[in-house]
């Protein structure tokens, strides 16, 4: 690794690479070696995420980079089981930026901080040359308050089932298609969405939830494959129950992609104890239909994730290499 390529932010193999090479050995802690969405302080009473978000183009269908910059983190605490509470908001802007896009973007981040009962505040305003950035990025970084300890990557047995949230892929086909400029005249738009009220109607029908991950750079692929390691143990899922809508089916067979490893911003997998899975799934169905059972956690390879197909064959799923999209999020 001699300079920084764009597969070093592509969520995958090399930006764990980058991230295990360079930061993890220069802050090595107890806490960050968790790996865990957000971080977990406090004596466990609070999770701490960051983030920062130069999607381009900065408004699409179903969000824009505002709403994304506050989900994003939102998201991230929601995973540890926790309630978005604080968040500050840098951004960095580039000369001749329209304000009226910068206010429509605020806007979006405030009506996303009310669906997570949140609030900014701190924040900082940088602006910079045109040029030295691409119209404007920002950073958002959030406290929550833990409602539910012990939820964790790092716990995952084969007393879990694996489901996912909704059907997948939806942000990285649409990101897609709007930067190539394909018009798919279909009900395609990204997924981004908080998922911190469907994390608490979890925890108030008190579903035991082993882990939470949203599927974001990597996709749905990226996070099995972390789980596999982290907690070893081997993720099997039958490739006919991972719910794919019509529309990402057609950009992946257009563009050579799989389905699997595109991003999403408001679709996340969760690992619940076998005995809740059919009440968890049925939680989640209030949001989205597409909910489903995608896998179980077994020990046949450890470390890996084994894809069943619907002809009884097998194949390894890897985590995710090379460039994917770059300013996905
Ligand atoms: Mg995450």
């Amino acid at each position: 690794m001699k300079t920084i390529t764009l597969a070093h932010g592509n969520g995958g193999q090399e930006n764990n690479e980058l991230i295990s090479k360079v930061f993890y050995k220069a802050f090595k802690n107890d806490i960050l070696e968790k790996s865990e969405d957000a971080a977990v302080i406090h004596n466990g009473e609070l999770a701490f995420s960051t983030d920062s978000f130069t999607v381009s183009p900065l408004f699409f269908p179903g969000a824009d980079i505002g709403k994304l910059a506050v989900c994003g983190t939102c998201n991230d605490l929601a995973m540890m089981g926790a309630k978005p509470k604080y968040l500050t908001c840098s951004v960095i802007i580039e000369e001749g930026f329209d304000v009226r896009s910068l206010e429509k973007i605020v806007r979006s981040m405030k009506k996303e901080l009310e669906v997570n009962g949140a609030m900014v505040v701190s924040g900082d305003t940088k602006v910079v040359p045109k040029g030295s950035v691409d119209k404007i990025f920002i950073n958002t970084t959030g406290i929550g308050e833990i409602q539910k300890k012990g939820i964790s990557s790092n716990s995952v047995t084969d007393k879990d089932v694996i489901i996912v949230s909704r059907d997948i892929g939806a942000h990285g086909a649409t990101i897609f298609a709007a930067r190539e400029g394909i018009d798919m005249k279909s009900n395609l738009q990204s997924d981004c969405a908080s998922l911190y009220p469907q994390v608490k109607a979890l925890l108030d029908a008190n579903i035991k939830i082993t882990a939470l991950r949203d599927a974001t750079r990597g996709g749905v692929s990226a996070v099995l494959n972390e789980w596999a390691k982290q907690s070893d143990i081997c993720v099997e899922v039958d490739e006919d129950k991972i719910p794919i809508s019509d529309e990402v089916n057609g950009i992946c067979e257009l563009l050579g992609f799989e389905a699997m490893a595109l991003a999403n911003e408001g679709t996340f997998v969760l690992a619940i104890a076998e005995e809740d899975a059919e009440k968890a799934l049925e939680i989640l169905k209030q949001t989205n239909e597409t909910a489903s059972i995608i896998g179980k956690v077994t020990d046949q390879y450890v470390g890996r994730v084994v894809l069943n197909s619907a002809w009884g064959t097998k194949r390894f799923l890897e985590l995710p290499t090379g460039e994917l999209l770059p300013r996905i999020c």
